[in-house]
């Protein structure tokens, strides 16, 4: 062993009161600098991570640090100098030290922790599922519809089948993980040999690798396509409601089944019918003669005119419920109502014979005429 060594202190780059803390950061942070998978075929590197580790061995040991401190390096090394020798019970670094977290933190952060060694790059996986805005109008979402709809996804390549290979051959197994996916390094350190798997970069872990492309799908397995669909839309469906269309979504890896496709469906306002569930509502103004008299009213439906008879005495507001004149129940379960909502329109724009005829009416009328007035007056007067 070299007689000319470095100070441990001086190689971790902390003082000489430097706390257990301090000396595990300055350890960490030169030994991911100085880790020989962040400097390939560096030796320098290679010899700087050996002293860092060297250097902590001991310092991170009370008793080797204090043995350290008081004989320098032939306090901690049996070898270091000659003739020094008889410290019983100490094996070196080779064994007794701990590496403990700080091992699980480096080589984690290098190979990715373990986790990877069971997962198969080469299994089917399932496509992503896509989604699909389509507006419609009020009516189309009351009725049902059916839709032309064009959208792009990825599909299995016709050609190769999705292998990938060109026609007439297929994917040859991969010749630097000869088909496993995984590819073992075998690494010395200061602790021994380390052995580590990660995903073969040729193959990226399928095994398989196409030497002879197919021409489709440049060696991907995956082309693009304007998928074009017939949507059916079924009767009563609402704004913000989806359909899902199972396996029109995009192709999956390794040949895996199509995701699928969700239709998300946006309603047009209307401009008379508000929708509320299955039921409709509408305003609809009648004159105050009508209110006054009676009458029989035409009002809007979803299938077109239809006829309401108002009482005589109706007050503006009057909320009436015209019985399975809504939308169809998604289910196909009975029919919503529609609420209509009358509101009495005050003549304007009066000739005078029709002023004349108005005052002589108003002079006709009394407090019995008008029971709202009358009860709010006689509130008002207590
Ligand atoms: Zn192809
Ligand atoms: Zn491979």
């Amino acid at each position: 062993m070299a007689q000319n060594k470095r100070d441990y202190y001086e190689i971790l780059g902390v003082p000489k009161t430097a706390s257990e803390d301090e000396i595990k950061r300055a350890f960490r942070r030169l030994a991911k600098q100085y880790h020989p998978d962040a400097n390939p075929g560096d030796k320098t590197a290679e010899e700087k991570f050996k002293e860092v580790n060297e250097a902590y061995s001991v310092l991170s040991d009370k008793d080797k640090r204090a043995r350290y401190d008081q004989f320098g390096h032939a306090g901690v090394d049996p070898n270091y100098g000659a003739g020094f020798g008889g410290f019983d019970g100490f094996g070196g670094f080779d064994s007794g030290f701990d590496v403990g977290d700080i091992f699980g933190d480096i080589f984690g952060s290098f190979f990715g922790g373990g986790s990877r060694r069971s997962r198969r790059y080469d299994a089917p996986v399932r496509g992503e599922d896509l989604s699909y805005r389509l507006t419609i109008d009020f009516e189309e979402a009351a009725f049902g519809c059916r839709k032309e709809i064009s959208y792009a996804r990825v599909e299995h390549c016709g050609t190769c089948g999705g292998t990938g290979a060109a026609k007439g051959s297929t994917p040859e197994t991969c010749p630097i993980c000869h088909g496993t996916g995984q590819v073992t390094t075998q690494q010395r350190t200061p602790f021994g040999v380390m052995q580590s798997s990660r995903i073969c970069e040729r193959c990226r872990g399928k095994g398989k690798v196409v030497s002879n492309p197919c021409a489709d799908c440049r060696g991907t397995g995956f082309v693009k396509k304007q998928k074009i669909l017939e949507v059916s839309i079924p009767a009563g469906i609402d704004n913000g409601q989806r359909i899902s269309l199972a396996g029109q979504g995009n192709a999956g890896e390794n040949n895996g089944p199509y995701g699928d496709l969700y239709v998300l469906i946006s309603v047009r306002p209307h401009p008379i019918f508000e929708r509320d569930g299955y039921n409709l509502k509408c305003e609809v103004p009648i004159t105050f003669v009508e209110a006054a008299l009676g009458a029989k009213v035409t009002i809007p439906t979803l299938e077109g005119k239809g006829e309401l008879t108002i009482p005589e005495g109706t007050q503006n507001g009057t909320v009436f419920v015209v019985k399975g004149k809504g939308i169809q129940s998604i289910n196909g379960k009975g029919k919503g109502d529609l609420y209509v909502t009358v509101t009495i329109e005050v003549p304007r724009n009066l000739t005078k014979k029709q002023r004349d005829a108005l005052a002589a009416f108003g002079d006709l009328c009394d407090d019995k005429n008008y029971a709202k007035k009358q009860s709010f007056f006689s509130k008002f007067k207590k």
